[in-house]
């Protein structure tokens, strides 16, 4: 028997599941970490409750999700000093995330010596992007100082997704361009030509691009000077705005799609506004890695929102008709993994189910068995 536990150590909770092969064995979630009543209080105590409950004889190793890898991670990487000490550089990049997944990795091997831990970075896919995709255009000494450019996330869920519709349409994932659209509480678009990520909306943080649960996504910088000078807020205080009380929230009070909807039907305007500005983003972003990709085989749909509300996916390509993009009312309201453009259309349209997790695990998996 080989057993994976994937880790998964978000700003204020910690994922996990154990797997045995493909087969989950156990999962759950520890909430409210760091928070006052309730949870533990550290993501280290968090890690050290969830290695409590379980049975890890027989563990082979523990793949962590790490957020920010920077330009140095392009692949899952076994967990020596070094890398730890690199992850830890690059918190200036990510400091909303990398402490979390660290303090996880280090409880991990503390408590666990002598099983591989393995780094999964959620921008690993999208190290392939070309330097006109990831270089802002600001002073390139700046930049380089400070490693300003983009980077763009959730490239586990990405990749996954990529290649499972490209088995979709029974052709090489090689030969197919897609368009993926996670669309989570964390939202982002990825052009994916044969395999390889040549865009993507997310940038130097997950800040950046779609319109998502508590982040604006794409805004004029200006906004920010704004705040500052003529809102006397602190950087940081900008910084959670953005981040946590803006996307769905800051505009309906709610930041689960679910809410929005249900708010949108019963004639709320804020939520009708709220849903045709994440709709139109995400129009504005197909159309856009259309031309750049300029061949689309397939847009697809995943995460929470991408792969449960039938009325975002279809606001979203309506009226790209005339670039063969067109949803089926009847298969958009289904379920499962399955094409929901007509028959015959020129792009296939698709809804897959992510899993992060799973692909976590066979990383770690593939690097402990290279490794030998
Ligand atoms: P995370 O990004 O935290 O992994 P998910 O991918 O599960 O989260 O996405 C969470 C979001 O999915 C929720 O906030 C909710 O808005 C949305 N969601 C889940 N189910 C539905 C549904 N049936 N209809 C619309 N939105 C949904």
């Amino acid at each position: 028997m080989s057993k994976v536990l994937v880790l998964n150590c978000g700003s204020s909770s910690v994922k996990y599941r154990l797997y045995d092969d493909d087969h989950v064995l156990d999962k759950g979630v520890v909430e409210r970490v760091g928070e006052p009543g309730g949870g533990p209080a550290d993501h280290a105590g968090a890690v050290r409750q969830i290695l409590a409950g379980l049975d890890l004889t027989g563990l082979a190793a523990v793949g962590h999700r790490v957020v920010h890898g920077g330009r140095r991670f392009t692949t899952p990487t076994l967990v020596d000093d070094a890398v730890l000490a690199a992850i830890t550089d690059l918190v200036p990049l990510a400091p909303l995330h990398n402490p979390a997944n660290l303090a996880g990795i280090a409880m991990a091997r503390e408590a666990l010596p002598g099983v591989p831990q393995v780094a999964v970075f959620d921008t690993a896919f999208h190290h392939t992007l070309p330097e006109s995709a990831a270089t802002y255009a600001i002073d390139r000494d700046i930049a380089q100082r400070y490693g300003i450019r983009r980077y763009g996330f959730h490239g586990t869920s990405h990749a996954y997704v990529s290649r499972r519709t490209a088995e979709l349409l029974g052709r090489p994932y090689a030969e197919v361009n897609t368009i993926t659209l996670h669309l989570g509480n964390g939202a982002s678009a990825c052009a994916v030509a044969g395999g390889r990520s040549i865009a993507t909306s997310m940038g130097m943080s997950p800040l950046e691009g779609l319109v998502m649960g508590t982040r604006s996504g794409d805004l004029d910088p200006t906004v920010v000077f704004h705040l500052r000078r003529e809102g006397g807020m602190g950087v940081d205080e900008i910084d959670d705005l953005l981040n946590h009380r803006s996307g769905l929230l800051g505009l309906t009070g709610a930041n689960d799609m679910r809410e929005v909807l249900a708010r949108r039907a019963a004639g709320d305007e804020a939520a009708m506004l709220a849903f045709d500005i994440y709709c139109r983003r995400l129009t504005g972003y197909v159309g856009a890695y259309y031309a750049l990709l300029g061949r689309v085989d397939a847009v697809t749909f995943t995460a929470g929102v991408g792969e449960h509300s039938g009325p975002v996916r279809a606001a979203a390509l309506a009226g790209l008709g005339r670039l063969g993009v067109a949803v089926d009312p009847e298969r958009n309201a289904g379920s499962g993994d399955r094409f929901i453009s007509p028959d015959g259309a020129q792009v296939a349209v698709c809804v897959v189910s992510t899993d992060e997790e799973r692909e976590i695990a066979r990383a770690a998996r593939a690097v402990v068995s290279d490794g030998n």
